[in-house]
């Protein structure tokens, strides 16, 4: 691939060409025998990759968006108080969204670059009650992760619904759904999970599909309505020929593929990868002397890293140099800060070298404009902390 600049956007992601065959297949039924075997085993290795064996899977065709639409058309009944744990942009789309279906949210906004205060979360649970509470695992508009674990176990001692955006953390970073009794774990196909975007993927709690059963009215979104799902994700579970909505059948390939993939790779392998990713990472752009938006090393995200730009450097002017350089990297997106920095993903097929390579691409491009550093220390920093793996 001689045209080949490496994609390191925290999503979509580059794709591993097993996946990206399944794509390019000819096109089954979706109800023929041999696409219902693969969507079954889909959802079951689903129930594996988010650590969750008694949750119900749910592959609806549709981005990362859809999955928060489809947790809060399904939870959120008018009147229903929900309360909001937001590290960025992604938290508070919560706000709104949850709004949309008539609760009454209230935000808990954390200061930039920091992560969710429990402490203040446990205030405000003691406080007033709550039939939901949200958060973003990692939030891609920050870099900043959120303890998953502290976020279930205050919602199960609170009997408050967890849910929890892993859209740019599932199958990255450490996730035991179950085991830390979060209820929703919603994601999307094009970051960690690897495949092509187009999938809103959900796993669900039993506690939550029986607060859900206890609705006075259906959902008020026809299309996410887990009424119409259920039946259908039972029914491939079941192995047995089903149809709601005409699903994304090569997509659906393409995710069975990929959670093979992750299987075989070995969960606590592949959260490792990520966290040696992320350290590289971190430790390149301490080098180079440019600061990142999360606040602490102890709170940013394996997933994708969001260094500053240097004094007197702008993304306008950097970012199409690192193009140039081999690497497709993201501008900022938190409008607080946008101009400020820019983010990196390394995530999913992400291997060490491709890591490598788009830090050089970063010094070529930090070098060409203007900005003052020995060329190579990035680079030299991310090795070393690969090395000692
Ligand atoms: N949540 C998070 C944390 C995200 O990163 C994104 C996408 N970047 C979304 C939600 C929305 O997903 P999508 O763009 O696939 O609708």
């Amino acid at each position: 691939m001689k045209d080949r600049t490496l994609l390191m956007i925290p999503g979509p992601i580059e794709f591993e060409p097993d996946v990206l065959q399944a794509l390019g297949a000819p096109t089954t039924s979706h109800v023929s025998p041999d696409f219902i075997d693969v969507f079954g085993q889909a959802l079951e290795r689903m129930r594996k990759v988010f650590q969750a064996p008694s949750g119900q899977p749910f592959v609806l065709s549709g981005s990362g968006t859809l999955a928060m639409d489809c947790a809060g058309a399904n939870l959120i009944e008018p009147g229903d108080r929900a309360l909001v744990l937001s590290t960025g942009v992604f938290g508070d789309r919560f706000e709104d969204l949850l709004g949309r279906y008539g609760a009454e949210v209230t935000v808990l906004r954390f200061p930039l670059g920091e992560t969710v205060d429990f402490n203040q979360v446990k205030s405000e649970l003691d406080r007033s009650s709550y039939k939901v509470v949200t958060a973003t695992h990692v939030d891609t508009s920050t870099a900043v992760r959120v303890d998953p674990q502290q976020f279930g176990e205050l919602g199960r001692q609170f009997g408050v619904l967890t849910i929890l955006d892993g859209v740019c953390s599932v199958a990255g970073e450490k996730l035991h759904q179950e085991e830390w009794g979060i209820d929703v774990v919603l994601t999307a196909s094009q970051k960690a999970i690897g495949v092509p975007p187009g999938l809103a993927l959900l796993v669900v709690s039993k506690p939550a599909i029986e607060a859900w059963r206890e609705r006075k009215a259906p959902a008020r979104s026809y299309y996410a309505d887990w009424e119409k799902w259920l039946p259908i994700m039972e029914a491939y579970e079941e192995r047995r020929p089903s149809y709601f909505g005409t699903p994304a059948v090569n997509l659906i390939c393409a995710l069975n593929i990929s959670l093979g993939q992750i299987l075989d790779e070995g969960l606590d392998e592949r959260i490792s990868r990520h966290c040696q990713l992320g350290k590289a990472s971190r430790a390149a752009f301490a080098a180079l002397g440019l600061g990142t938006v999360p606040t602490a090393a102890e709170h940013s995200a394996n997933t994708l890293s969001a260094p500053r730009y240097p004094d007197g450097v702008t993304g306008a002017d950097l970012l199409p140099k690192i193009r140039a350089a081999g690497a497709i990297l993201a501008g900022g997106l938190h409008p607080a800060i946008q101009s400020e920095y820019f983010r990196i993903g390394h995530m999913g097929a992400t291997k060490a070298g491709d890591l490598l390579a788009a830090i050089g691409a970063v010094e070529t491009g930090l070098k060409q404009s203007g900005y003052d550093f020995e060329l190579g220390i990035g680079v030299g920093a991310a090795q070393r902390v690969i090395a000692a793996c």
